[in-house]
């Protein structure tokens, strides 16, 4: 299914964080004048998205993929390559992949098992833009309970009834299609999710910058849910409504690309070897 769509179609929204500030610095998306410098400009996203999980700890050797499709060819996505630690990935070194996995643009080789999963989860959903998946200390523990996060706090609400856990091919290493078509079917309206005993997946129908940001949330959710379960305490749980109205606000995919904006603006400042 090479469903093509026309991505990059959410633009900012107005929130509560985006009051009438006229003349006043503020974050925005830019509009693009043609196919390259968009390109341009998702492929250095993305690799800050590289960079910033480098600093999270997110790295665990060469597992873990960050994927945004091509404003122009939808059907292919820009990923980083294989074997090459987070905190080297540049634009220089990104590589552009079909489907299955065939490598149409790059040096590099793809990390083709493991992108299965991400493969079928663009493919199954021509509405997803850009993925994060990666073997964190915290999303893969808490993976191992096979259960949700809880509502404890308003971070946490941006998750509620917006992730799923996924018990479909739990633990086993995907290296075949139709694995990744099971995780892919369960993967749809939400924008992430707990794949059981292996780790955390997320998911934009805006940006890279979102599904970045929303997987470090994700990944802090699981450290903070695990912290209080080991502390014997019982946490109070957010009323549900109260949690939909705070996911309202604070899990929007603009509220995730903007969360972003600051660790883009210290990676520029700070690497600018993620340019070359
Ligand atoms: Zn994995």
């Amino acid at each position: 299914m090479n469903t093509v769509v026309e991505p990059f179609q959410a633009k900012k929204k107005v929130s509560i964080y985006e009051p009438d500030q006229a003349g006043l610095i503020y974050p925005e998306i830019p509009e693009f004048k043609d196919h390259a410098s968009h390109r341009q400009y998702l492929k250095e996203r993305l690799v800050a998205a590289c960079r910033a999980f480098a600093i999270e700890g997110f790295d665990y050797g060469f597992a873990g993929h960050l994927t945004v499709r091509d404003p122009e060819h939808p059907h292919l996505y820009w990923t980083n390559p294989m074997a090459v630690h987070f905190n080297q990935v540049k634009v220089s070194n990104l590589i552009l992949a079909d489907h299955e996995g065939k490598v149409v643009e790059g040096k590099h080789a793809i990390n083709r098992a493991g992108f299965v999963l991400h493969a079928a989860v663009h493919e199954m959903h021509p509405d997803i833009i850009a993925m994060c998946h990666a073997h964190t200390v915290y999303g893969t523990a808490f993976s191992s309970l096979g259960k949700k996060l809880d509502p404890i706090t308003q971070d946490t609400a941006a998750f509620f009834e917006d992730h799923v856990v996924i018990g479909e091919e739990s633990g086993k290493v995907a290296v075949e299609v139709t694995a990744g078509h099971k995780v892919a079917s369960a993967f749809k309206g939400v924008k992430a999710a707990i794949h059981q005993n292996h780790g955390l997946l997320t998911a934009s129908r805006h940006s890279i910058d979102a599904a970045a940001f929303w997987f470090i949330a994700l990944e802090r959710c699981c450290k903070q849910q695990l912290a209080i379960e080991a502390s014997g305490s019982k946490p109070i749980l957010l009323k549900p409504e109260v949690a939909r109205y705070s996911r309202e606000h604070v899990g929007s995919e603009y509220i995730g690309w903007l969360h972003f904006q600051p660790i883009w603006g210290f990676l520029q400042e700070n690497q600018p070897d993620m340019f070359d």
